[in-house]
């Protein structure tokens, strides 16, 4: 079977490729669009959720919106309620945990979809960064 509007699916692949911003349909949308003028948010929309579906890149929902991202590594998401950006979590430990300790009864673990809410640096006050400094993961800022 030949799949139609691959060339969308290419647009739409190369975009979150090529940012760390996991992108909501709409945001992905405004870029695609640019390049490919007659591509409908609804068209964009079922391509991402297909390309979810095949696993081929990550969905989740945070502050009501559906995010996607290309990175299909393991790794979670901090998300800040008030600049509402999403930054990549690569914390070792916390895969670990996640791979290995966590015991959960009669259950096989094969992801999660972790997302650590509240305000990064640019948004918290000063001293409320330095009060967790200690205990707060590192983080990849754009
Ligand atoms: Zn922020
Ligand atoms: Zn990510």
């Amino acid at each position: 079977m030949i799949k139609r509007n691959t060339v969308q699916k290419m647009k739409i692949m190369e975009y979150l490729m090529s940012t760390k911003s996991h992108p909501t349909a709409e945001a992905v949308y405004a870029v695609v669009s640019k390049d490919i003028p007659t591509i409908s948010l609804s068209t964009v929309y079922r391509n991402l959720n297909a390309m979810a579906e095949d696993g081929e890149i990550l969905k989740f929902e945070v502050g009501n919106e559906a995010h996607f991202d290309a990175d299909i590594s393991f790794h979670h998401h901090v998300y800040c309620k008030l600049c509402k950006n999403v930054f990549d979590l690569h914390d070792r430990e916390i895969a670990s945990y996640i791979t290995e300790k966590a015991n959960i009864p009669n259950f096989k673990v094969e992801s999660t979809n972790l997302i650590f809410v509240g305000k990064c640096c640019d948004c918290a006050p000063e001293e409320e960064m330095t009060q967790n400094a200690q205990a707060s993961p590192e983080f990849m800022m754009n």
